[in-house]
């Protein structure tokens, strides 16, 4: 969130060399480039050729409940899920999205529409502050009868049913999360679980996590990002066809080619893992070395701090470590908005 209380979207700029060639770094866009290096080594183990005469239909498997889902993909995601063990996807329903945001958009739909269409007031959606800057924006973007954004879950005490969103690892403050808001007869909550970061490279991976919607994402998977590939481990079928129904409205499915990408690359992931080049290993190296330097320069600095977090066992490196969030959460001393300081 900008410091004018503007919601940020993740425009794309790059880092800018000015006149007297400083590097100005835009810490505000969140772009997982630095994977690059990783797939450039493994050439065509991650690469696809689609001839001109396939994919041209808007189907994929016509009598799955996800009927625009490549079967390779769901399989490569079962597959992935099972070998790294952070999700039980055996017995879910999978929905693929234009990126985990439109499933975000799908399950938010999918919670609360219903049959009558006549809901009192539009549901609130909560999540424990500091928050992923895009969800106030996603709550309120088309201003739907059915759900609102209602701010951080911390301070919601409102006797009414709502829909929590629990973000582990947290982006922007790496840290570990549950549902925060406590329930009771009147204030019935719905929970929409987005591990977008819940990776071995990221965090130490307990037991695999087990919940009603969990989404997750290639951006912070893999880092392609531009491939703009989410999926959505669903427990309930009616909720999962509602998603669909909300996707076939929104963009008569998701992009076949980008699909058929995801499914290759994850694929790779899969056989890599354990090898000499496993993504997983070599994107915590990267992470690890990157957070060393950090912590050297903002410890030289005094002024800033950084959080530290908790070492864990991680049961896919059969190791105990130190998260390795993709963000840093930095706070300055003595000054309340640190984000208006760094522009400034
Ligand atoms: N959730 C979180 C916490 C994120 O950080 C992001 C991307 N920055 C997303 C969801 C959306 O990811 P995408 O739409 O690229 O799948």
């Amino acid at each position: 969130q900008a410091s004018n209380g503007s919601y940020c979207a993740q425009s794309a700029i790059p880092t800018k060399k000015n006149k007297s060639s400083e590097t100005l770094i835009n810490l505000e866009p969140g772009d997982p480039t630095m994977y690059e290096t990783y797939w450039a080594k493994m050439e065509d183990k991650g690469s696809i050729m689609i001839p001109g005469g396939q994919k041209l239909s808007y189907f994929s498997s016509a009598d799955d409940l996800c009927w625009f889902m490549e079967p390779e993909l769901s399989d490569a995601i079962r597959r992935l899920h099972s070998v790294v063990g952070n999700a039980v996807a055996e017995d879910k329903f999978i929905v693929v999205g234009t990126g985990s945001t439109q499933l975000l958009f799908a399950a938010l739909y999918a919670l609360t529409c219903t049959n009558s269409h006549l809901l009192d007031q539009p549901v609130p959606v909560v999540s424990a502050a500091p928050f992923y800057s895009c969800y106030p924006g996603i709550a309120d973007l088309v201003r739907s009868g059915l759900y609102k954004w209602g701010g951080d879950a911390g301070k919601f005490d409102r006797e009414e049913p709502f829909i929590e969103i629990v973000n582990s690892p947290c982006n922007p403050d790496g840290s570990i999360r549950g549902p925060v808001v406590p329930q009771n007869d009147s204030r019935k909550g719905k929970l929409i679980h987005d591990f977008a970061y819940f990776w071995p490279q990221y965090t130490p991976i307990g037991a695999p996590a087990d919940h009603d919607i969990m989404l997750f994402t290639l951006s912070k998977c893999t880092g392609h990002a531009g491939s703009r590939i989410g999926w959505a481990l669903v427990k309930d079928r009616s909720l999962a066809e509602k998603m669909v129904g909300f996707i076939n409205i929104a963009t008569i499915g998701v992009s076949k080619d980008a699909q058929l990408r995801a499914a290759k690359l994850m694929g790779a992931l899969a056989d890599q893992c354990g090898r000499e080049n496993d993504f997983f290993k070599y994107g915590q190296r990267l992470l690890t070395d990157r957070w060393r330097r950090l912590r050297e320069v903002v410890d030289k600095s005094e002024v800033f701090t950084v959080k530290d977090y908790e070492s864990d066992y991680c049961s896919f490196f059969k190791d105990i470590f130190k998260p390795n969030p993709a963000f840093a959460w930095l706070s300055c001393d003595h000054i309340s908005d640190t984000a208006s300081f760094l522009q400034g």
